[in-house]
């Protein structure tokens, strides 16, 4: 019975009746097969650089050299975009590579408009690598449509949106952000970095975004142990096929063994993301009603200038929280220092619940309040959490 069913699947992940099943069981199925010469169910790690040509010089299984494809990467590429409800997906070496890739597609001259608090590594990407080919930007407050609306310029072709953002998690309406470019006219494409959400909590292909782009290293991988990004398409469009030549010819490609982490991390995804959207919540009302707290950010919460609109396009209030402790920097970075459960590191979306001082990692020039602490909230019990953090804000 049961090995019928899978064989039913199969081919109907061939006509495509999986895109209409439910989230969790397409993060295990979809791009997946068992594999033809072993009958293995999870799919071996093609380590092989290189694949056979028939005698008339042809590559018939469609892999020819591992830069190029390689089973692990199509599979991961697959399932990814399936989860977005985008027609194709490239994964790169990094979440960055996505953003060189993208940005490497315009031409000189052009502009992007992008989030005042986007990730740091754009701005890197844009100016201190991009800036000599002249490719413009600024830089503004997504949260406010009338003022993406009025930064719209001649030689805008891009604009890039983040949410939640980092780290005060603010949120962008992204069915807003679609009806501006297409007002502003067909040469001006969106793009969206899901990280923060997955496409368990926010699919922004669904609100009329272009590309979806996501640092894999973080939930979608979800262990803390691979580094790695994805671009996804809706339709057609240039920025996509000149990535596509970056992709192959940039050669900033994920290795197999990457691409098989990746894809194990996303079948438990769905779960996951609810296990830390559920944790998040409760630390964020912890945090709320602590008197050691002067303002919580979680788009979960009711307080949150965002929340009507997280409300609409995201269906939870997702794993990452930041807060501003009362007093300054000092009080910050000692609360920080005795957390025991919380581990003081960068990044997010993995198991191990984290803590960081942003203002003091994004340095001298940064604009992040110095109060400021960032959760990424993990997946350990959520009564363990908030004793950890009640015991840090409260010891003298
Ligand atoms: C981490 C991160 C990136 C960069 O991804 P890497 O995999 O570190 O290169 C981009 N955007 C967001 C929102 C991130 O959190």
């Amino acid at each position: 019975m049961w090995v019928k069913w899978r064989k039913r699947l199969r081919n109907f992940t061939r006509h495509g009746t999986l895109a209409v099943m439910k989230i969790e069981t397409r993060a295990i199925h979809s791009g997946r097969h068992t594999d033809p010469a072993t009958g293995a169910v999870s799919q071996p790690i093609y380590l092989s650089t290189t694949f056979e040509r028939s005698p008339d010089g042809e590559y018939p299984r469609g892999f020819s050299y591992s830069r190029e494809n390689n089973p692990n990467r199509q599979a991961l590429e697959q399932c990814l975009a399936d989860l977005e409800g985008g027609a194709e997906a490239l994964m790169f070496g990094s979440g960055l590579a996505v953003a060189t890739a993208v940005v490497q597609g315009l031409e000189a001259g052009d502009h992007i408009l992008a989030p005042d608090d986007v990730y740091w590594g754009l701005r890197k990407v844009i100016g201190d690598m991009f800036g000599k080919w002249n490719v413009e930007a600024s830089y503004v407050d997504m949260s406010d449509l009338e003022r993406v609306r009025a930064a719209v310029r001649p030689n805008t072709r891009l604009i890039w949106t983040e949410t939640p953002s980092n780290p005060l998690m603010k949120i962008t309406d992204l069915a807003g952000i679609a009806a501006v470019a297409r007002a502003a006219g067909p040469q001006v494409m969106t793009l969206c970095d899901g990280t923060f959400a997955t496409p368990v909590l926010q699919r922004p292909l669904e609100h009329g975004i272009d590309l979806v782009c996501h640092s894999t290293t973080k939930y979608l991988t979800g262990h803390s142990d691979v580094v790695g990004g994805v671009l996804i398409r809706r339709h057609d469009n240039y920025l996509f096929e000149r990535a596509r030549v970056s992709q192959k010819y940039g050669g900033a490609v994920p290795s197999p063994f990457d691409c098989w982490l990746t894809l194990r991390g996303v079948e438990t995804l769905p779960y996951r993301v609810r296990g830390h959207a559920e944790n998040a919540a409760r630390v964020a009302e912890f945090l709320q009603a602590h008197r050691a707290v002067e303002t919580v950010h979680y788009p979960g919460l009711a307080s949150h200038p965002g929340h009507a609109i997280a409300a609409r396009q995201m269906a939870a209030g997702g794993g990452m929280l930041s807060f501003q402790i009362r007093g300054g920097r000092e009080e910050a970075m000692k609360a920080a220092a005795r957390c025991e459960l919380f581990i003081r590191a960068t990044s997010l979306g993995g198991t191990h619940s984290l803590i960081e001082h942003r203002a003091s990692v994004e340095g001298p020039a940064s604009k992040t309040p110095q109060n400021l602490l960032r959760l990424s909230v993990g997946l350990e019990h959520a009564d363990d959490l908030i004793a950890d953090l009640r015991q840090a804000l409260e010891a003298a």
